[in-house]
């Protein structure tokens, strides 16, 4: 019954230094966020010990009867918070969400339609070598050169063209809200299924701040650790319809044994998703973003050969275009984790840079915002990677206001 510091220094120390890394530099990864202590302290609780196949009141498995009331609560809160007719809660990752959503509704070799993911879209919607470009015939949309959103005439023709079976909207990298009940009609018209992946713009959606996908798919994929703001771990909401489906294809089709104790974490999550706090904070995290666009668009940074795709964001990231900076997607990402703000690299629509150089950089607002960043404490955050993007910059000073940031909003003071 050692503690982890006791049992594995080694283990705890890295931890530890995760934990310091995380207070003091500033995040803004797109798909990152901070979990409240309550779900981590699910997460890591004895639930972890137990075995539970199948579902609420059906399982495989004696001694279910405490996790079977987790679930249940899991389950009926994300119903309501998206207003769905069925949840399965089961899936560990997005990747498997999406895994299982397919093994329901497709046979190996049946096309999808999905976005490319050089344009945003997300491997498991078709890429190549993932199981998605492995299993299934993937025909790719894209965004529209001039305009950098989504091209719904070009969906609109290679759905006629190839019949998908089905259409997968969302996106992993892409500034713009998509047009759910578009994707629909022309599901519909080719008789294909709709299935919207969710994963980043969840939270928003949660709190009424993004169109729902809900009332327009067949099926809704979501991750829980991005915008939500929970546990890492996956969701699929359906019709009540393909309940069955989803559910069978989720355990025995593609998983064994449930994550118990991250089903009790996502289910504070979703309590928390429902509070007028999380609506703040989601506010926070748009107008955060819409900052973050318009200072970079300023005269200033477009001398620097650095400009905002799409003009402008809807939503809790902006792409950022370095093809005419001096720093490419890696060099800019290593200038701003010299500073101390984490952000990723990404591949923008005709990058003519490899994916592991890029020239791009995705930048997010929601885990600052859980932090407690307000609108000034965003346009200093703002003005820091404006100047971080110049040719030359003051690393040391721009270091300095990031530390200071961090110090205004401390994360997890309870943690040592
Ligand atoms: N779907 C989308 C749109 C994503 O952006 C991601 C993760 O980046 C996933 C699915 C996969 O989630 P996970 O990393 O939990 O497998």
């Amino acid at each position: 019954n050692s503690s982890l510091h006791e049992l594995d220094p080694d283990v705890a120390a890295a931890v530890d230094a995760e934990l310091h890394r995380q207070q003091s530099t500033l995040e803004m990864i797109a798909s990152e966020n901070f979990a409240p202590v309550a779900v981590m302290e699910a997460q890591g609780s004895v639930l972890t010990n137990k075995y539970a196949e199948g579902y609420p009141g059906r399982r495989y498995y004696g001694g279910c009867e405490h996790v079977d009331v987790v679930e249940q609560i899991a389950i009926d809160r994300i119903k309501a918070l998206f207003g769905a007719e069925h949840a399965n809660v089961q899936p560990h990752s997005g990747a498997q969400a999406n895994a299982a959503a397919m093994f329901a509704l497709l046979n190996p070799g049946d096309t999808i339609l999905g976005l490319n993911l050089a344009h945003g879209g997300h491997l498991t919607h078709g890429m190549k070598i993932n199981f998605s470009g492995k299993l299934y015939n993937v025909v790719a949309y894209h965004v529209d050169e001039q305009t950098n959103r989504v091209d719904m005439e070009e969906v609109e023709r290679l759905a006629k063209e190839h019949r998908p079976k089905l259409i997968v909207a969302g996106w992993s990298a892409y500034p713009r809200q998509l047009d759910f009940a578009a994707f629909r009609r022309i599901a519909d018209e080719v008789g294909a299924y709709l299935m919207v992946d969710m994963a980043h713009f969840a939270g928003l959606v949660a709190a009424g701040l993004h169109p729902s996908p809900v009332p327009h798919a067949h099926v809704v994929t979501t991750t829980t650790h991005k915008t939500l703001g929970g546990p890492r771990g996956g969701v699929i909401l359906s019709t009540a319809e393909l309940a069955k489906k989803i559910n069978s294809a989720v355990f025995p089709g593609q998983q064994g044994g449930p994550l118990e104790h991250v089903i009790a974490a996502k289910a504070v999550a979703f309590k928390v998703a429902a509070s007028e706090e999380f609506k703040d904070r989601q506010r926070r995290t748009l107008e955060g973003a819409r900052i973050l666009a318009e200072r970079l668009m300023q005269d200033d940074v477009a001398q620097a050969g650095v400009s905002v795709l799409s003009g402008g964001t809807d939503v809790h990231l902006v792409l950022v275009d370095l093809r005419n900076s001096e720093l490419d997607g890696q060099q800019a990402e290593d200038r701003l984790h010299e500073v101390g703000i984490t952000v990723n690299r990404n591949a923008i629509p005709n990058d003519p840079r490899p994916p592991m150089v890029t020239s791009g950089l995705r930048i997010g607002t929601p885990a600052l915002a859980t932090r407690g960043f307000a609108a000034e404490d965003f346009s200093e955050v703002a003005d820091i990677i404006a100047e971080a993007l110049k040719p030359s910059c003051d690393t040391e000073a721009l270091r300095g206001r990031v530390t200071a940031l961090a110090a205004k909003h401390p994360l997890y003071p309870g943690l040592k």
